[in-house]
């Protein structure tokens, strides 16, 4: 059955223009929009004159295993894990917390207006196939992987090298591109936490199977020497991914805030 829509719409055409269409209306049917129109023939509509109808927003980065914390904060980044985040992740091992979060998660992000989302769930399995299996209840867009760590972790999160490398291209073959909305990131959390072997093997199957990868990067200092004392032997944080192949055009760099022009370039070039 056709539903039409009265409303506004602001259509972003390119960076720097966008239109603004007022007294539009939408027709739909089954779940798409078929024209747009300035007039209808039919009298019958749902009248949201008073609103400004946009394209789905998307979400870059988003950790769904942290939603219960939102907001929670400590003195800097690696206090701020430590304190708040790690323990909270660990919640999701328990596959009904895990389901919790990710009805709480996916049902405020439609509400926000996002419709896609790059996602980092909690270093369990199960934890990433739930979010998948919600992602795909709720329709959205959705890439979403499952957080690496086999080093420097707390013990309730640490995952041995080779099981986490299996379950993320076990969850991989599982999801990515199952349905046109959903695809698997490759997600170790950030250098700090991922040894070098783990990095490597990440880095070669990615390249191999056309997969996105997702980590951090360059949020804070204190996290940056840090990196420089475990990775002695990179001039940069920056290189510590490109060593281990973890640049590409389906890289996706969260934060990236303290980067040398070099590194820039670096990425630009991999890019
Ligand atoms: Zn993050």
């Amino acid at each position: 059955m056709m539903k039409i829509v009265k409303t506004n719409i602001l259509n972003p055409i390119s960076p720097e223009k966008s239109e603004f269409l007022k007294d539009i209306f939408i027709s739909i049917e089954k779940s798409r929009i078929v024209s747009i129109s300035k007039e209808i023939k039919k009298i019958e509509f749902e009248d949201y004159s008073g609103c400004i109808c946009i394209p789905g927003l998307i979400d870059t980065h988003v950790h769904l295993s942290q939603f219960n914390v939102m907001g929670k904060h400590s003195t800097n980044l690696l206090p701020w894990l430590n304190d708040q985040i790690f323990a909270e992740e660990f919640k999701s091992e328990d596959e009904n917390y895990a389901g919790g979060v990710a009805e709480k998660f996916f049902k405020a992000s439609i509400n926000a207006g996002t419709t896609t989302s790059v996602i980092y769930t909690a270093p369990f399995k199960k934890a990433c196939d739930i979010a998948f299996e919600t992602a795909k209840e709720y329709g959205v867009r959705a890439i979403i992987g499952k957080t690496m760590m086999d080093c420097n972790s707390p013990d309730f999160l640490l995952e041995d090298t080779e099981t986490s490398f299996a379950e993320s291209v076990e969850l991989f073959e599982k999801w990515n591109k199952s349905t046109p909305l959903l695809e698997y990131i490759f997600s170790p959390r950030f250098a700090p936490v991922c040894s070098s072997k783990l990095m490597q093997r990440v880095g070669e199957f990615a390249r191999k199977n056309n997969a996105f990868i997702q980590t951090h990067l360059s949020e804070n200092t204190d996290e940056i020497n840090l990196v420089k004392g475990l990775f002695s032997e990179c001039k940069s944080y920056t290189e510590v991914y490109q060593k281990h192949d973890l640049l590409g055009d389906k890289t996706i760099l969260g934060h990236a805030i303290h980067l040398s022009d070099s590194e820039i370039k670096m990425i630009k070039e991999t890019n």
